[in-house]
């Protein structure tokens, strides 16, 4: 159905980039049937800043990185020109007053945004069932889910609407949905990318990610995004490389480690299958692969869906003026979640503010929270050591699952436990990428590359590698 669009083809000006991209997501998007991948647009806005983009061009100016590049971000990235929901009826209007750093360096390089992506309400979730404008569908199947939470964005790079598209990562809403929709998917170390004018869910595991059509779409929008802000304190100043140059370097000497654990027996082995087809074609190109172990691999749900619910309910205290974590006990948690709904917050948010604002009571917070750092630092170490002990990249499936039909994980446990293989790289900062594998009974396949801490440009050399040893088997 979807044939990849290059705007950087020199022939088509950037006004016609632009009005295609349009067109595209006019032809999918709206109505009862459509994709519902995108939220909201402002069409003349982005024809205007397309003529000023080819007015330059044709002046012989020299254009940014991505000069006049159409793409979309997630709901939950602040912009002055279109709305910021978080895909929650709360912020039904809002409009920022400022903007996201990301989309601000992305304007300097000359992209054209042309929409807000749908996601699941403030990034939480899966499958982008849980916003509250409505679910978005997997372009290559609507009967099913795009994954989530930025289902929007990944959809809107496989459904050919744009050849890029921002997100957010707190436990694999890039990685996740990128597999689901078989396209690229990357989620920087954190710190590489500042969060600033990110709407904070889980602050110390929030990133801004980016989804390509092709491995060099994320990293030239990576090499773009990357580097210090000032607004942000947690970003570093590590200096930025060229990503792209990556693609040369190949993968030929490095040791890439195949952990036991992200092959349970009770991995589909069609999945299996196709990550050990993947890893002899790396190995092909010169990589040693290694059977590695990280023990701790299980216990990444439990942290998670304890730290990030802990640091959810105090973010969004902000939001409804209730202030959370007063009482729980007795009546306390069904007064709560009365008054969180009433708010205005969907069922999940409620679910991840009540889990939280328990977990981080007195009385609990020693037994939940505080075990559960204690736990997250084990998960950080294992990786440390692995990477220490001379593995360069370690290798995984992205899911456990192929995408979903829509309603079928309605038990919220079942959906966190999709989120196994992804969650471990924000529990320790790690970055990863998500990069097609080929298809099972027609839905895509992710397989995953992690590296160290601010080796972007290792992650960068294997998903080149991956990518150009698999061709056109990556997608069929
Ligand atoms: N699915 C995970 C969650 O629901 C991750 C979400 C995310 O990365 N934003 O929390």
């Amino acid at each position: 159905m979807i044939g990849p669009l290059d705007p950087r083809d020199a022939s088509r000006s950037t006004i016609d980039a632009v009005a295609d991209a349009f067109d595209r997501m006019t032809e999918v998007n709206a109505g009862p049937e459509g994709l519902n991948l995108i939220l909201w647009t402002d069409r003349p806005r982005a024809a205007e800043a397309a003529r000023i983009c080819q007015r330059d061009v044709d002046a012989g100016r020299e254009g940014g990185l991505l000069a006049g590049v159409p793409y979309v971000a997630k709901d939950n990235i602040v912009t002055t020109e279109l709305r910021t929901t978080c895909g929650s009826r709360m912020l039904e209007n809002y409009v920022s007053a400022s903007e996201a750093t990301v989309i601000a360096r992305l304007r300097n390089a000359g992209a054209i945004l042309i929409g807000k992506s749908n996601c699941d309400e403030f990034a939480m979730g899966s499958s982008t069932e849980y916003s509250a404008f409505g679910p978005a569908r997997n372009p290559l199947d609507p009967t099913r889910v795009p994954g989530g939470s930025s289902g929007g964005s990944a959809g809107a790079v496989a459904a050919g609407i744009v050849s890029f598209a921002l997100g957010s990562e707190t436990g694999g809403s890039v990685r996740q949905p990128a597999a689901f929709c078989g396209v690229v998917g990357v989620k920087p170390t954190y710190g590489r990318v500042s969060r600033n004018g990110l709407v904070a869910f889980a602050s110390s595991l929030d990133q801004v990610g980016v989804f390509g059509q092709t491995v060099h779409d994320a990293a030239m929008v990576m090499e773009v995004i990357a580097g210090h802000d000032p607004f942000d304190a947690t970003s570093t100043d590590n200096p930025v490389p060229r990503y792209r140059d990556a693609d040369e370097r190949g993968v030929k000497g490095m040791v890439i480690g195949r952990p036991k654990e992200y092959f349970p027996p009770s991995l589909d082995p069609r999945i299996a299958a196709l990550c050990d087809r993947a890893l002899e074609r790396l190995k092909a190109h010169g990589a040693t692969i290694r059977e590695i172990s990280l023990p701790m691999t299980d216990l990444a749900i439990p942290v998670y869906y304890i730290i990030a619910p802990a640091e959810a309910s105090s973010n969004l205290a902000r939001f409804d003026g209730v202030r959370y974590g007063l009482r729980v006990r007795g009546n306390g948690l069904r007064d709560m979640y009365d008054r969180t709904r009433s708010a205005g917050f969907g069922p999940e948010v409620t679910r991840r503010i009540l889990l939280g604002t328990y977990v981080l009571s007195a009385g609990y917070y020693d037994a939940y929270y505080k075990k559960a750092q204690a736990v997250r630092a084990l998960i950080a170490g294992e990786f440390r050591r692995t990477f220490a002990a001379g593995v360069d990249l370690i290798f995984t499936p992205t899911t456990p699952s192929l995408a979903f039909k829509h309603g079928a994980k309605s038990d919220p446990y079942e959906m966190y436990l999709n989120d196994i293989f992804t969650v471990t790289a924000n529990l320790a900062g790690i970055p990863g990428v998500s990069v097609p594998i080929g298809r099972l009974d027609g839905l895509p396949v992710g397989g995953q590359l992690l590296a160290a801490h601010f080796d972007e440009m290792g992650m960068f050399r294997g998903a080149y590698a991956l990518e150009r040893a698999l061709g056109a088997e990556a997608h069929r």
